[in-house]
């Protein structure tokens, strides 16, 4: 029976499991390895840092996989041994005929000095729990949320965070007491973007009085202040941040990355320079036509790249040839707050450049996000 291993139980991994079982039936064994025993949907942190959701709600076990015949190890990746055909975990040696890395990416604060000691990291789940509970019990002051470094997944995902917080703020009365300070490495909000897009976001932000300070370095956190490039001191009660995203240790001690440590693949089939192969999600280095420069990550995109795979490889194990192609379209909606949110397309192949659109806020697109969570929660896992 041939034998399609998959690293990493998140988005891409989960996807690319299901989709390959379901075609594929009894004629191939699906394993998912995962450090982790449950999933934590990434995408509606930011309704859980306002409590707008619950830890248990975006909690899911990867076990659960297994009703549907995929085989789930929890155990770490320590090694990928590709020229054998096999990964060795902390429970053994496994080999594959095909090989699916959905590894994702993992955040290094302890690379920002202070950030450890004196902020709190937005984009983890327990980061965001404690966050909830700060600010259950903030009542004046300036909150600061800051971008480490580029490239960081989901873009959007910060300028959601402080619509957000604006809301949270609004709601208890207290708007006007708190001051919200959004701090970022990047020139826009939406570097890629046409030019029109970032100051559509810029002028969202002016008009919720959310400050944006923009193309700086950060150089340090301090107790309560924030340091930048060229001795620019940012006063803060509250620190919040996006610490440094990094692949995974097992892949960047492969030869299959690139000087930054994303994993090189062909950008229509995912392939890496190993036939059979292949790399989807926040780990890779999908690169942009014309333009080079990596395209932003997101889980709808490892959501599309794991279905492309999944199929090809199905095509593949009945001796037929793959026909599946990542396009890099997709969709995103950023919530605005107060059950409203900006619809987004984007076409990331397109030539010369990049198609994205921004649409104004409105109450179908929050319910389109919030409808998409319950979907993915419960025909995926
Ligand atoms: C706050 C926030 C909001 C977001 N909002 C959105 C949104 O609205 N829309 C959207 O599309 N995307 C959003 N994203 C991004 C999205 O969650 C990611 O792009 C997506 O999860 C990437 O999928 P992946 O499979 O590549 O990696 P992941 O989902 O991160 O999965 C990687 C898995 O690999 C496992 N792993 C890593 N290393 C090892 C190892 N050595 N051994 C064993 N297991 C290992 C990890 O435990 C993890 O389960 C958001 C992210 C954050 C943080």
């Amino acid at each position: 029976m041939k034998k399609t291993l998959i690293l990493g139980g998140g988005i891409g991994g989960i996807v690319a499991a299901n989709v390959l079982k379901k075609a594929v039936g009894s004629s191939m064994q699906v394993t998912v390895v995962d450090r982790q025993e449950n999933h934590y949907y990434n995408s509606s942190f930011p309704l859980l840092l306002i409590g707008e959701r619950k830890p248990k709600q975006l909690t899911r076990e990867l076990k659960q996989l297994e009703r549907k015949k995929i085989e789930i190890l929890h155990g770490e990746v320590k090694k990928l041994d590709l020229s054998r055909h096999r990964v060795i975990i902390d429970r053994g040696v496994i080999d594959y005929d095909y090989l699916i890395i959905s590894l994702g990416v993992e955040y290094h604060p302890e690379t920002v000095p202070g950030f450890s000691e004196f902020a709190l990291n937005a984009y983890d789940f327990n980061g965001v729990i404690k966050i909830n509970q700060k600010l259950n019990n903030f009542s004046s002051g300036q909150i600061v949320l800051f971008i480490s470094s580029l490239p960081y997944k989901c873009p959007p995902a910060p300028y959601e965070i402080m619509f957000l917080l604006n809301q949270f703020f609004r709601q208890r009365g207290i708007r006007h007491k708190v001051k919200l300070t959004l701090v970022t490495p990047d020139f826009s909000p939406e570097p890629l973007a046409p030019p029109k897009v970032g100051q559509k976001l810029r002028k969202m932000l002016a008009q919720k009085g959310i400050e944006l300070i923009t193309e700086v370095k950060i150089l340090q956190v301090e107790e309560n202040v924030l340091i930048l490039d060229h001795g620019v001191r940012i006063p803060a009660d509250l620190m919040l941040g996006i610490a440094p995203h990094w692949t995974p240790e097992v892949l960047r001690n492969t030869d299959l990355v690139d000087k930054n440590g994303y994993v090189e693949v062909d950008r229509q089939t995912m392939e890496t320079s190993y036939p059979g192969v292949y790399t989807i999600g926040d780990a890779a280095a999908v690169r942009l036509p014309v333009i080079g420069s990596y395209a932003p990550r997101a889980g709808v995109f490892a959501h599309a790249q794991a279905k492309v795979v999944a199929r090809n490889i199905a095509l593949l194990a009945r001796g037929a040839r793959p026909e599946y192609r990542y396009d890099g379209k997709g969709f995103c909606v950023m919530n605005t707050g107060f059950g409203r949110g900006c619809y987004s397309r984007v076409q990331y192949y397109k030539k010369p450049s990049p198609h994205i659109t921004l649409q104004r806020p409105t109450r179908p697109a929050y319910l389109i996000k919030a409808a998409f969570e319950k979907y993915w929660l419960k025909c995926w896992l």
